[in-house]
């Protein structure tokens, strides 16, 4: 730390981002990416036209990618606020809809940059636990005085709330935000999408980093009420008002022409999801339910640290969380059905099974 920095951020502690190895040695399902390649729609589209056309900015308004997924969810161009990643547009969101008299409240088992977000912006935060089974009590996050943000899928145990809770928590909670990060929705889970039109407090966060193969263009997405997109939007024009770059925001509207070829590799991961799940189960694993892209484990023989180790050893990359109540588990991304084989491989290694 220099002698700088300001005192406010003296005790801020970083998201630490799951490793990017620098060689492509490593079998990697430790940051849930997609196993297949972008769309070829996409591949199309990067042409030389374009890269040529980076010597100039970038379309401040984003206004034909949003026209393009306003189409593809019907709604109006109004309604959605692209960013880079949705870690970008969360980052607004904590930043506009909350301070430190209206806080926010998300699970204490959640994606981690909630409670980067709420340090970073001295929130007043509530972390509020997941019931013994990673469960959610829906009751804990109705009339909650706060914005609400729920990852649904959760992560990392891949959990669903019900359709039910979201619009119980949702309707309760008329005057305040509640926003549903959808990181994980094209893997299973209902989308809260079709309640915007019917609540203004509602913000649904999606991303093209997972389902549509595009983790590293960053691209993410905000769809509710105008007036929220608004807001979102001034925070974005007064942080970085390019903030999607060009050859990105043509690679985002090309992957909704290609989202046949999506749902066909969101249905196999799916599968290989189901087939790994149950070839785990054999060899004595215990699984949350997951309906995400990516599953939470853990085995009574090996703690959590050393399954990721013993993987690590073997050419496996996972994720481990060195945190109180799920430091048993790690979370595995669900690659293609050749990479899963070789995680069972070397767990029954590991197993000496
Ligand atoms: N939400 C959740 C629940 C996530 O797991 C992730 C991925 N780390 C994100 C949001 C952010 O994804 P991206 O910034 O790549 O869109």
């Amino acid at each position: 730390m220099s002698r700088f920095l300001s005192e406010r951020f003296f005790n801020l502690k970083a998201y630490v981002p799951g490793e990017q190895p620098r060689d492509f040695n490593f079998i990697k399902l430790n940051t849930n990416e997609s196993p297949y390649p972008p769309a070829p729609q996409v591949i199309d589209a990067l042409n030389r036209e374009e890269t040529a056309n980076l010597r100039l900015y970038s379309d401040p308004e984003c206004l034909a990618l949003r026209e393009t997924l306003a189409d593809y969810y019907g709604m109006a161009p109004e309604n959605i606020l692209v960013g880079n990643g949705s870690d970008e547009i969360l980052s607004f969101i904590f930043m506009a809809f909350c301070d430190n008299k209206t806080g926010v409240a998300y699970p204490d088992i959640s994606y981690g940059f909630y409670s980067v977000f709420a340090n970073l912006y001295g929130l007043k935060k509530n972390e509020v636990p997941l019931k013994e089974d990673f469960t959610i009590c829906s009751e804990d996050y109705c009339n909650a005085g706060s914005t609400v943000v729920i990852a649904n899928p959760n992560a990392p145990t891949g959990m669903c709330a019900s359709f039910e809770d979201i619009e119980k928590i949702v309707k309760s909670n008329p005057d305040n935000v509640v926003v549903i990060d959808e990181a994980y929705i094209d893997f299973g889970g209902i989308s809260s999408i079709q309640l915007i039109k019917k609540y203004d407090n509602l913000l649904v966060v999606q991303t093209y980093s997972k389902s549509r193969s595009l983790a590293g263009a960053r691209l993410g997405y905000a769809i509710g009420n105008a007036a929220l997109i608004a807001d979102l939007d001034k925070l974005r024009c007064s942080t970085n008002p390019y903030n999607v770059n060009r050859l990105t925001l043509l690679a985002g509207k090309a992957a909704i022409m290609g989202q046949e070829y999506y749902d066909s590799n969101n249905g196999e991961i799916v599968k290989t999801r189901e087939y790994t799940c149950e070839k785990l189960e054999e060899l004595g694993f215990l699984l949350t339910d997951s309906k995400a892209n990516f599953i939470f484990v853990k085995h009574t023989q090996l703690s959590g640290k050393e399954l990721y180790q013993g993987l690590r050893e073997r050419g496996v990359l996972v994720r481990y969380f060195d945190k109180p109540r799920i430091s048993d588990y790690v979370r595995i991304t669900i690659g293609t059905h050749e990479q899963m084989d070789s995680l069972l491989k070397a767990f029954k290694e590991m197993l000496n099974k």
